[in-house]
């Protein structure tokens, strides 16, 4: 009979955490985002910052805060069909208010759904666009009746701020290791309550040690919560000299470590050797400008030694942004394998603290071919330009695109991300696996829109 492995006491003490945290309703903004600062800060004594709506960072603006008490949608004979209360992925996140009654085709108009995996309710965003909806299984989309529908939608969206939470331990050098996740998600599991107590308690750990190098985790909410952060604390991020970014590390399978930017980068080489030294099976990505929030640190004005240490990489489980991304799907045991992975890339790290000689990262690309190619300059290197203010991106979030490669958001990105002025379009090409006219193409649009300056 195989013999049951023991799960750590700290694998445990991570899952009733995580479940703690489960029940909440979180957004980019708002109470859910505070009562979740609110846990950790039972755990270690976290910095809680608020930036009001309507403050510019980079291209982008702090929105209004976000707040929900009740969501339903019901029957004329009075049965609630739809219910927040009993999943708050039901509602289409930063929903505005509504109480309306509707026709089904108006209803429909209001519904996602997946045609895909009929049993599971989708988990999607309108953070920008106002908008109201539903998510539902498909499966009960199919049964919906001729009828008139009441809907109710009992938030609210007004003028507050968005909050993070930032925990520094102070170090013997001012050099610093960022370690990032993200806030935002209501309830899901694997995406990202499980980086939220992987970091947590990984926090609480070393605060206990005597340290060379600084430490600083962050729980901000996704893309305008990093965006934000660099705003603020541009004048500091030089001294971020290795960073992780924590996101799906409790479901079961085998880490993925995706590269940093730079690649070859000393927060690289550590975890490829953690993991190569784990005996474990594991995966090694390159980057690629679509994923979390090294998109922003590792964005061309930056371009930061921060990397993603995952368990399976985001889209690329089939729970990924769904109802079945639950209590169930992440269990204890890879919640404290990834805890001992991260911290021996730490303990690597502070072992390695002033003998890593930083190598020429730089790397050797072909010569360009100034009659076939282009190159181009990103004009807002400094994060990732809101490209739905130039109507270059989808209205409704949170859809995985999975890295498609015919995708043109995927081509917008990687142009974006490569045009520092070094890399043309046929090295973009080469890298992102992008057909080269499909490149050229999305590189004309952006410049059209301003966004590039052609330099060669
Ligand atoms: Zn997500």
């Amino acid at each position: 009979m195989k013999k049951l492995k023991k799960i750590p006491e700290i694998g445990t003490e991570m899952y009733d955490m995580m479940v703690k945290l489960y029940p909440i309703c979180r957004s980019i903004t708002g109470d859910g985002v505070r009562k979740t600062l609110d846990i950790i800060s039972e755990q270690i004594p976290l910095e809680k910052h608020e930036i009001l709506t309507g403050t510019e960072v980079f291209d982008w603006t702090i929105p209004k805060e976000w707040n929900i008490k009740d969501a339903y949608v019901k029957k004329s004979n009075g049965e609630k069909i739809i219910d927040f209360q009993k999943s708050n992925l039901h509602v289409l996140n930063y929903s505005v208010p509504v109480h309306n009654t509707v026709s089904l085709s108006e209803l429909k108009d209001h519904l996602f759904t997946l045609p895909d995996q009929p049993a599971l309710i989708p988990y999607r965003t309108s953070y920008y666009h106002e908008n109201w909806g539903f998510c539902i299984t498909h499966k009960q989309f199919l049964q919906l009746e001729e009828d008139e529908y009441e809907v109710v939608v009992d938030s609210t969206l007004e003028d507050g701020s968005l909050s993070y939470g930032e925990y520094f331990i102070k170090g013997e050098s001012e050099d610093e290791v960022l370690l990032s996740c993200y806030t935002c998600h209501p309830s899901m599991c694997n995406d990202n309550l499980s980086g939220i107590v992987l970091l947590t308690f990984l926090a609480k750990h070393l605060k206990n040690l005597s340290l060379k190098y600084s430490y600083r985790f962050l729980f901000i909410p996704e893309t305008i919560g990093s965006i934000a952060w660099i705003c603020k604390n541009e004048h500091n991020v030089a001294k971020i000299k290795h960073g992780l970014v924590a996101s799906c590390v409790g479901d079961s399978g085998i880490s993925t470590y995706k590269k940093s930017r730079q690649g070859n980068a000393e927060i690289d080489q550590t975890v490829i050797d953690v993991l190569k030294n784990s005996g474990d099976d594991y995966k090694i990505m390159d980057y690629e400008p679509y994923g979390s929030d090294e998109r922003q640190f590792c964005s061309p004005g930056f371009n930061l030694p921060v990397g993603s240490l995952v368990r399976t990489y985001p889209f690329h489980f089939t729970e990924y942004h769904t109802s079945a991304d639950n209590t169930e799907f992440v269990k204890a045991e890879y919640l404290a394998d990834s805890f001992s992975k991260y911290f021996k890339v730490i303990l690597k790290l502070e072992e390695n603290f002033g003998k890593f000689y930083s190598k020429n990262n730089e790397e050797e690309l072909p010569e360009i071919d100034s009659k076939n190619d282009q190159v181009f300059l990103n004009l807002n290197p400094k994060c990732e330009p809101k490209l739905d203010k130039t109507g270059m991106y989808g209205k409704i979030g949170a859809i995985p695109c999975e890295g498609k490669k015919g995708n043109d958001s995927l081509a917008i990105l990687w142009i974006l991300n490569f045009s520092d002025g070094k890399h043309s379009l046929r090295h973009i090409s080469l890298r992102s696996g992008i057909d080269f006219k499909q490149v050229k193409q999305a590189a004309k649009l952006l410049h059209e829109k301003k966004l590039l300056k052609r330099i060669l």
